[in-house]
């Protein structure tokens, strides 16, 4: 028997220590013809940070970040601006419950 996983509850009871005041990840203003790379990380963060709305604005925050490193490899030259670990104690700290 097959047995899931249930993503969105192990990212549950992973901790996120914010730095509020040095975003680690930072998006360039967005052109019309950018569009294409951010649906692109849409798709591809595995925290879900990148989202487009209903109106056509895009939304990011940092953060619930998993610094997987996807979206710097991804994207990291086109409509990222500023991809770097988080400074010292802040970040993810990742916990197997
Ligand atoms: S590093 Fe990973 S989790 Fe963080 S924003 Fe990029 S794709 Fe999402």
């Amino acid at each position: 028997m097959m047995e899931y996983v249930d993503v969105d509850e192990k990212l549950a009871v992973d901790k996120f220590y914010v730095d509020e005041d040095n975003a680690h990840i930072v998006l360039r203003e967005l052109g019309p013809g950018d569009m294409m790379q951010f649906h692109t990380l849409e798709l591809a963060c595995p925290a879900g940070l990148y989202e487009c709305l209903p109106d056509g604005t895009v939304r990011f925050d940092y953060a619930g970040c998993l610094e997987c490193g996807t979206c710097r490899i991804l994207c990291g030259t086109t409509i990222l601006e500023k991809w770097e670990f988080p400074r010292g104690t802040f970040g993810v700290e990742y916990r197997y419950g």
